[in-house]
């Protein structure tokens, strides 16, 4: 990996005291009242959080693939719900800088980057997630607008955020259905959206995940991505590239906070006379969680390098998303275990990223479609002619 430019420094630097002195000491006594983050999201807004993949031009800062990662990472160290507020987010700003129209990128980045205009992704529904092209929502022309019509299901940042991607059919006769797929840039305000219930989660608390309900909701003909229908699909399947990452940087550092918490508990509890780290049992967890996290990290990096080089990177991501999140799941686990009864506890935070873990095996594409991707990708690279 290149050093880090002094720039790179600086933002990783003030991410990491933000972390470790306004999220770590309330994180966990907010995630278990499920309080939503207000001051903390405002903090974010004013370091310029929100517009990380925003290009400079449009006020963001354009920060890098792997910068962006390791911002995850820190900010998922801390609470994976405070990134919840900006991962879906993020995917949003991703497809409308590179697939929105001049006029688009001009009218809606500069809000998306400080954070006033800010919500996420509606794309699964109640019978479709992994297969988007089943869904039943509509976007029907209407002069100068389309009408939209359908549910939307399982959407963070929904009641606090104001302005979404969303996936529709512009026409649900289209075979493959694709073809008939397109996205859209929504803002709240006219009457027709409304945000149902907040889905009572097992973990990813303080951030909210609801249901959307759509019945003639009006939204501008120019609000169209790209301004050409039928590109929807192809648009937002760019974007989860990047959110594989995201999602993939989110499990390391949650992996990352429940092995640090691991290995300081080893060192202080004593058992049969001396600390619990001193048994090889232990060692062993301990040198299998470290190698299985510092593995995630090199495919991450190795996967946003490709990504910055402009390479398509689904293979790796797709490996580094697989990985990544499922030593998180393994590792909090873990984590519980070599703390015992005090693991399983809400005074310690692993417990809060034990039920953390399984959004990010199952957020950005479930961890069985990556396998899918992979194995897609690998079997294009070593076809055989026959
Ligand atoms: C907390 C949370 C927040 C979320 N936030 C958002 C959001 O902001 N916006 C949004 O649009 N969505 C969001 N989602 C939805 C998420 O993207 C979907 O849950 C995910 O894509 C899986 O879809 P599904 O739940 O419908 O599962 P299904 O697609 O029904 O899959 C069920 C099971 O079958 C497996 N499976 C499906 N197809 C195949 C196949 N072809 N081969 C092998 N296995 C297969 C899956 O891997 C899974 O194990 C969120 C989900 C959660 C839990």
């Amino acid at each position: 990996m290149k050093p880090l430019t002094e720039e790179q420094e600086l933002i990783l630097g003030t991410v990491r005291r933000f972390v470790g002195k306004e999220v770590i000491p309330v994180a966990s006594a907010m995630e278990h009242r499920d309080e939503y983050p207000h001051a903390l999201v405002a903090q974010m807004k004013e370091m310029g959080l929100f517009g990380l993949n925003i290009p400079e031009e449009y006020g963001g800062s354009g920060v890098d693939s792997t910068i962006f990662a390791m911002i995850f990472e820190e900010i998922s160290r801390g609470w994976l719900g405070l990134a919840g507020v900006i991962g879906s987010n993020s995917v949003m700003c991703d497809v409308v800088g590179r697939f929105g129209t001049e006029e688009q990128k001009q009218r809606f980045l500069p809000g998306m980057a400080t954070g006033e205009k800010r919500g996420g992704i509606c794309l699964t529904e109640s019978n479709a997630g992994t297969d988007l092209q089943a869904i039943i929502t509509t976007a029907t022309r209407d002069g100068d607008l389309y009408r939209i019509d359908g549910s939307k299901m399982w959407i963070t940042n929904a009641r606090h955020g104001n302005t979404f991607l969303l996936l529709a059919k512009t026409d649900p006769t289209s075979q493959p259905a694709h073809r008939g797929m397109s996205a859209f840039v929504i803002e709240k305000g006219e009457p027709g959206m409304t945000v149902g219930r907040d889905i009572d989660k097992l973990g990813y608390k303080g951030v909210e995940t609801c249901e959307l309900h759509f019945s003639g909701f009006p939204v501008p003909a120019e609000n169209l991505i790209g301004g050409v229908e039928g590109q929807g699909f192809k648009q937002v399947m760019t974007g989860l590239e990047a959110e594989r990452l995201n999602v993939a940087a989110r499990g390391l550092g949650l992996a990352r906070a429940a092995f640090e918490e691991a290995i300081h508990y080893a060192q202080r509890r004593t058992t049969f006379g001396k600390p619990i780290a001193e048994y090889q049992t232990i060692q062993n967890k301990l040198a299998d969680m470290a190698t299985h996290i510092e593995a995630s990290r090199l495919l991450i990096y190795s996967a946003c390098e490709k990504r910055d080089r402009g390479e398509r990177c689904d293979l790796e991501a797709g490996m580094a998303k697989l990985f990544a999140t499922e030593t998180a799941a393994e590792v909090t686990l873990e984590a519980m275990r070599i703390m015992g009864a005090n693991g399983y506890s809400k005074d310690f935070p692993v417990e809060r990223y034990y039920r953390d873990a399984p959004l990010v095996v199952i957020g950005g594409g479930t961890n069985e479609l990556q396998r899918l991707i992979i194995a897609r990708n690998l079997l294009k690279k070593y076809k055989v002619d026959s």
